[in-house]
């Protein structure tokens, strides 16, 4: 289960990209242009490939969008300006956004305000957290061979390579005891299971 907990951000300069300009530019000119994209409330009446994003709020003039800065993956900067805002970014005028981001140096997404949540960083993996106790407490085990049985009784249904998975991402005890072979881990698997069974 994935539990949200939103973690503390750290905010920041951005600049803004050509391609997040060029939206921009086109987003001003449906604003000039009293477009109903821009006077009815959405979340993505303005469209296009990298970008999507509408009116906040009725009556106001401020707007939401979200923007993919790479093709086909996750990280996405969510970004609030008012019209005058769009006007000097299109103008030249405004040259970087101030954004909110994770702490966690991988994640590469952007967001307008500090309580927004992240995909991947302001979640709790049950499931993973649980992995993890696991093999922290197995990593006290005095021999390999009992480390893979302790593994059995919490995932019994576990598929060796997913064994030799955990096993190596458990950098410690390759150098401890050595690395298995597929060949290895599926005969102790065996024996294991059979001892269990019995
Ligand atoms: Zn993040």
């Amino acid at each position: 289960m994935r539990t949200e907990k939103i973690q503390v951000k750290i905010t920041g300069e951005v600049i803004i990209p050509d391609d997040l300009i060029g939206f921009f530019r086109e987003v001003d000119d449906l604003i000039k242009h009293n477009d109903e994209v821009t006077i009815i409330e959405s979340d993505d009446l303005i469209q296009t490939k990298f970008a999507y994003g509408g009116l906040l709020e009725e009556g106001a003039d401020r707007f939401g969008f979200i923007y993919f800065p790479e093709e086909n993956t996750r990280p996405q900067w969510s970004i609030e300006l008012t019209a005058s805002e769009i006007a000097k970014i299109v103008e030249g005028e405004k040259r970087t956004l101030t954004l909110w981001k994770c702490q966690n140096p991988n994640c590469r997404s952007f967001f307008s305000s500090e309580s927004e949540t992240c995909f991947d960083c302001d979640y709790i993996d049950d499931e993973l957290e649980e992995k993890q106790r696991v093999l922290n407490m197995l990593s006290q085990s005095p021999t390999r061979e009992s480390w893979v049985g302790g593994y059995l009784k919490h995932f019994p249904d576990a598929h060796p390579l997913g064994i030799i998975g955990d096993y190596n991402s458990q950098v410690q005890l390759g150098k401890k005891w050595g690395y298995f072979s597929l060949n290895e881990m599926q005969s102790l698997v065996e024996k294991l299971r059979d001892q269990n069974a019995t």
